[in-house]
């Protein structure tokens, strides 16, 4: 009987959702629309210390950000703390779990000698040793104590784990595994808050997941809460464990945090430079799977169509830079203009240029000039900022070389004579009277554009110059090279 898939991304908010979470949550969505199966979405903010709202809320924009919606939840474990105790209780009660006293100083005490050694520097089942007498005493004086697990003496604990270990390998010696904690300190009075290999085996059990999609840095984990789910008596689920997200030569994390800041690793700082959510997920969706016909650019649906487990590698995953820029700059040239010019729109705000009256039809076209070169959608403001805002500095070499003298205010102002008289004022309009004027002059087209480009945007390149005439108008044109000739100095 097949059972229905049921997925789970289970953030830990502690701060913004990194571009490896993202990766996490995008292969376990990924797998619950592959299969037609359910995709739950679960907080797991038990250690209240680290936690805080604003990175739930920030996770949460990310993922919606993404388009990885989710089917269930968001569950909070915060919320879910007596349930975690009703199942402690049982395992108490089966004798599966006996409360440890030692300190934190005594633990890395006890690390230490077993570091020197080179024994493996597991838990010495100290407590384990306690007659009841001492246990009932030290309760009774409110000894501070942790639950741990106590692992089977010998054996080997099999995880079904389907990619880094394969079924050959995902067997766990229980002796190397060592008593591990399922609570923090506390007291019978104030029993300490559960943590995470319990509380996400209960959850992962109770919520009826099939499949645990994660970050290989977990795969440690994966005996300690195959047997938790043993001891439990629950099914455990199909395990896998996604490869490391390397740049360059080391471990992408979350702590190298925005040290570049052309390359943030939070998914909200990408957006806001203007990564598309599209090209986000098309090269997430590369780190750690492959296409069927290696197909690097694929929609949505073509990847929820391609998607399969099957699919995934062990090896590393290489996080390119180059490789994410030309995705989103690919992504950026394919959308409708009316798309494109919808999400560069914030971004042009921001810059302050001022879009209140301007006609959507003329702002499609002025982003348009740019989709081919914009690989961000923060390039636009700066490439486009000379049709909001009167350019006030010029290019010093192309001041040097297009302002220079007589000759150069000469040619700005037989432009500026053939501009006044072109009907209608568009690109074609305008490219008939240039022509005209070169044939004229016997001046190239590029002696007579130069100054003029100059004149109009700062710069000595720019996108055609007939379109940017157009574009800007023929008043806001003529302004513009007449407001130039002054800068040219006459003998
Ligand atoms: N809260 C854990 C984390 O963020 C979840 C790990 C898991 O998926 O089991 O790493």
């Amino acid at each position: 009987m097949s059972t229905k898939v049921k997925t789970r991304f289970a953030p830990s908010p502690t701060g913004f959702l990194h571009v490896g979470g993202a990766r996490t949550a995008l292969f376990n969505w990924l797998y619950a629309r592959a299969s037609g199966g359910t995709f739950l979405l679960r907080i797991e903010d038990t250690d209240e210390a680290r936690h805080s709202e604003a990175s739930v809320a920030q996770i949460l924009d990310s993922l919606s950000w993404l388009g990885l919606d989710w089917d269930e939840g968001p569950y909070f474990q915060s919320r879910r703390i007596e349930i975690y105790r009703e199942h402690l209780e049982r395992l108490r009660h089966s004798g599966a779990i006996y409360p440890a006293f030692e300190s934190k100083e005594e633990l890395e005490e006890m690390r230490a000698r077993a570091l020197a050694e080179k024994r493996n520097p597991i838990y010495d089942r100290r407590s384990l040793r306690l007659d009841p007498g001492d246990i009932a005493r030290r309760h009774a004086a409110g000894e501070p104590f942790v639950w741990r697990f106590r692992v089977p003496d010998d054996g080997a604990t099999q995880v079904p784990e389907t990619l880094m270990l394969g079924a050959a390998e995902g067997s766990f010696e229980n002796a190397a595994i060592g008593d591990f904690a399922i609570t923090r300190p506390g007291t019978l009075e104030q029993p300490g808050m559960p943590l995470y290999n319990f509380v996400c085996t209960v959850d992962d059990a109770l919520m009826g997941i099939t499949h645990v999609i994660r970050g290989v840095e977990h795969l440690s984990n994966a005996p300690k809460q195959v047997l938790l789910y043993r001891a439990l008596g629950f099914e455990p689920p199909a395990f896998t464990h996604l490869p490391l997200i390397m740049k360059g030569a080391r471990k992408m994390s979350k702590r190298d945090a925005d040290a570049d800041p052309r390359f943030p690793v939070s998914v909200s700082a990408r957006r806001d430079l203007g990564y598309l959510p599209e090209a986000t997920v098309n090269f997430l969706a590369l780190m750690g799977w492959s296409h069927p016909q290696a197909e690097e650019l694929f929609s949505r649906d073509a990847l929820i169509a391609n998607f399969s487990l099957d699919r995934l590698s062990r090896s590393n995953a290489n996080f390119d830079e180059d490789k994410y820029l030309h995705h989103n700059g690919w992504y950026i040239r394919h959308l409708p203009p009316a798309d494109l010019t919808a999400r560069v729109r914030p971004f042009l705000e921001q810059a302050g240029f001022a879009l209140a009256g301007r006609n959507e039809g003329w702002l499609a076209e002025v982003i348009a000039l740019e989709a081919e070169r914009c690989k961000l959608l923060a390039d636009f403001a700066p490439a486009l900022g000379y049709f909001f805002v009167r350019p006030t500095e010029f290019e010093p070499k192309g001041v040097k070389k297009f302002f220079a003298d007589s000759e150069a205010l000469g040619r700005l102002k037989d432009m500026a004579a053939a501009l006044e008289a072109v009907q209608p004022f568009t690109r074609a309009g305008i490219e008939t009277a240039v022509r005209a004027l070169a044939e004229r002059t016997g001046l190239s087209l590029g002696a007579l554009s130069q100054p003029v480009r100059l004149a109009l945007t700062g710069r000595t390149f720019s996108p055609g110059l007939f379109e940017v005439l157009e574009l800007l108008g023929r008043e806001e044109s003529l302004a513009r090279i007449e407001a130039a000739q002054a800068l040219i100095p006459v003998a």
